[in-house]
């Protein structure tokens, strides 16, 4: 992307209302813009992020086994009416009547959907386990929409939904979810914990609240500082087996981890004062397992072994990629702007052209330009007719992972300067090395 051509609107200076980092640093870069409270634009650079987080979710949604679908963000009242939430969900969710004078309303979450879909295709327990998931924009008419993307109005979710025989069946399909998110996350280039999180009426203790820890975090929380040293599991992990699954689900559930809401002053006592960690946390990611609560009253059975029909046990798994973005940027950052991870960086490489309009310096950049693209690696060249100064400067806002600085003094010895964003190591190399060393 040539960044004359493109649409990168930097803010020198932090919009007064922003209050942290990430929101500061969102629009200073130009990520993203605010259309109505809570309701924002994905300008170029933030859709990039916004699109290799879902990605990165999606690849490890299937490899845990669950199948993508997508269903609408509108929805009609009567699913919702057939599970007693329409009333019972309240203001958060935004009611629209169509010129029928029909009920419908901006999907909060797809329980309901997904059970019509359910029902009406699966009839036998062969045809178990199932999970599928989507990733669309869910609204929620929050009180407080604030911190930008952290926590819109309009916002994007993937939300996963499994459904098995029984509840032995559906605590696997739960140790598939915890597990695919651990790795998710890893992923993403941050540590989030599971957490216990309240299971409401439902009550057991399957529910989890994935948590990032940040200062500028919404919940209070409270854990074992180990975790922060856990292995992640790696790609080749096998899903099927279920006694895997248990191990790893057990190994990251032994130690104390709750949210304020779950927190208990005695067990937390109980661990030894140097590993305590309290904390403020970002959720980034929730599952849960919620039995026959939606099977129930909308009538989603298979037939089982043994003839008879069976209220499908369910679970569902949430976790907020638009959120993400902004999380990711809470844990990755300086005073100078934003340090992505490789994994979900908008771009590879920036090129930086110090003397844009110098035959040599045009052409070497374009060449680098055309070679880096022609290598699969995606790059924003900064083509603008600018001082040196204003360039570093967007570039270590924008956060690119490397920074290739073709200037006429280095190019006259035939060489560039490289510098890697996150830890700022420089090194001078000859151009035609760039390709081989950011590969
Ligand atoms: P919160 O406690 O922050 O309000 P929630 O518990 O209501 O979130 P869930 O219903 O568990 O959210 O949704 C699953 C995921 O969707 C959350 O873990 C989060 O990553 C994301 N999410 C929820 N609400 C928002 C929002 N208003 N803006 C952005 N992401 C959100
Ligand atoms: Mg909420
Ligand atoms: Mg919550
Ligand atoms: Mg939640």
């Amino acid at each position: 992307m040539r960044f004359s051509r493109s649409l990168v609107p930097t803010l020198r200076e932090a919009p007064r209302e922003a209050e942290i980092v990430s929101h500061r640093l969102m629009l200073r870069a130009g990520l993203i813009r605010q259309q109505a409270a809570g309701i924002y634009s994905w300008l170029p650079l933030g859709l990039r992020v916004l699109r290799r987080i879902e990605q990165i979710v999606r690849e490890e949604q299937n490899r845990a086994g669950a199948t993508e679908i997508l269903m609408p963000t509108i929805q009609s009242a009567d699913l919702w009416r057939e599970s007693g939430r329409y009333d019972a969900y309240g203001k958060e969710m935004l009611r629209i009547r169509d010129r029928h004078e029909r009920d419908m309303l901006f999907g909060p979450t797809n329980e309901e959907m997904v059970t019509d879909i359910f029902r009406t295709y699966v009839k036998s327990y062969r045809d178990l386990p199932l999970n599928l998931y989507h990733i669309q924009w869910k609204f929620r008419d929050e009180v407080r929409p604030r911190f930008g993307v952290m926590r819109g109005r309009e916002f994007l979710m993937k939300d996963a939904y499994s459904f098995d025989l029984d509840e032995a069946g559906a605590r696997t399909a739960y140790n598939r979810m915890f597990v695919a998110y651990l790795r998710t996350f890893a992923r993403l280039g941050v540590k989030a914990i599971p957490m216990r999180a309240d299971t409401g009426p439902i009550g057991g203790d399957l529910s989890h609240e994935f948590i990032i820890l940040a200062d500028t975090g919404e919940s209070a929380v409270f854990c074992h500082r180990d975790y922060l040293g856990f292995d992640i599991p790696p790609a080749d992990f096998d899903f099927q087996d279920t006694a895997a699954l248990q191990a790893t689900v057990d190994r990251w559930t032994s130690l104390y981890a709750a949210t304020e809401e779950m927190h208990e002053e005695a067990a937390y006592a109980a661990v030894p004062e140097a590993d305590r960690l309290s904390a403020r946390g970002i959720e980034v990611g929730h599952i849960f397992y919620f039995g026959t609560k939606y099977s129930a009253p909308m009538g989603a059975t298979v037939t089982g072994p043994d003839g008879k029909e069976h209220q499908v046990h369910m679970g569902s798994y949430g976790i907020g990629p638009s959120r993400l973005v902004a999380a990711v940027i809470e844990a990755w950052h300086d005073d100078a702007g934003i340090k992505w991870p490789d994994a979900v960086a908008p771009f590879d490489a920036t090129i930086l052209n110090l003397r844009v309009g110098d035959a040599a310096t045009n052409e070497a950049c374009e060449r680098l330009y055309r070679e880096l693209g022609a290598a699969g690696r995606e790059v924003l060249y900064d083509d603008r007719d600018e001082r040196p100064g204003g360039k570093f400067a967007t570039a270590d806002l924008l956060g690119i992972p490397w920074q290739i600085i073709v200037g006429p003094k280095s190019l006259a010895e035939g060489n560039v300067e490289l510098k890697r964003r996150q830890t700022g190591e420089r090194e001078t190399i000859p151009l035609e090395a760039v390709a081989a060393r950011i590969a």
